[in-house]
């Protein structure tokens, strides 16, 4: 029987195409496939470091059967690598069923091999200035269940609070901020490692504020941070 495969588990930039690793561009071009959350994507990053590895589609929507078929090329001794549109696959990104099924199949055999770089979250916490001995990282906020709760629980927490925001919810966030954490310190890192990259620091009044006079800055990704009271 062939020996395992590895599925490499590669962080790839969150904007600036030089936050790569030397370890991750080597790994893009060793393995035989390399499973990509949307291939477009991916093959622009490929192209930028000259890497003509074979691509396939591997997504949140992705089928067992996909799975399946990864799981028989781990079989056939192939090695893979799993990346998504920006930074960690898994956080908050397609993958971790994937993983699962893997080690579900596997058990302690399976090979996931993490190829560390850049993550959102990690980049704003630091640049903050906010002390993050501990966090609790809460990913996307639902958009309607729960999410009242979630913001009582934010304005109830001993930790900093991390989440990711899209530009159709930030100033809806803001909104629900005011009403629950009004005193809260927040910082909002935007557009990070890219050319209009910013942080914007205040309460969230404040901070609304400066996006209602400032509209041209509601515009890409954002991480928000809130400090315990
Ligand atoms: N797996 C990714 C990671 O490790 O950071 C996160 C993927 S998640 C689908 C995308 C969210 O991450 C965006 O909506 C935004 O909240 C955050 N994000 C990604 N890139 C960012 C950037 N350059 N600046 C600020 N936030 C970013």
């Amino acid at each position: 029987m062939e020996d395992l495969g590895n599925l490499y588990i590669v962080a790839t930039p969150i904007g600036n195409l030089e936050d790569i690793t030397l370890r991750a561009i080597r790994i893009l071009k060793e393995v035989d496939y390399i499973l990509c959350e949307d291939t477009r994507t991916t093959e622009n990053l490929l192209r930028h470091y000259d890497i003509k590895a074979k691509t396939m589609s591997y997504h949140a929507h992705s089928s067992m059967g996909k799975e399946n078929t990864i799981i028989n090329l781990l079989k056939n001794g192939k090695n893979l690598a799993l990346v998504s549109d920006a930074g960690t696959p898994c956080i908050s990104d397609p993958g971790v069923m994937l993983v699962s099924s893997i080690y579900k199949e596997f058990g302690n055999d399976a090979k996931v091999i993490p190829i560390p770089g850049p993550s959102a979250l990690i980049s704003a916490l630091s640049s903050s200035g906010v002390s993050v001995a501990e966090f609790t990282f809460l990913g996307f906020l639902p958009h309607k269940k729960g999410r009242e709760t979630i913001f009582k629980e934010i304005s109830n927490s001993k930790r900093v609070i991390v989440f990711y925001e899209s530009v159709h919810r930030i100033l809806k966030t803001l909104a629900s901020l005011i009403k629950h954490t009004p005193n809260g310190k927040v910082t909002i890192g935007r557009e990070l490692t890219k050319q209009f990259e910013q942080f914007v620091k205040g309460n969230p009044e404040e901070i609304l504020k400066y996006f209602e006079l400032n509209k041209d800055k509601i515009k890409g990704e954002f991480v928000v941070i809130v400090e315990p009271k």
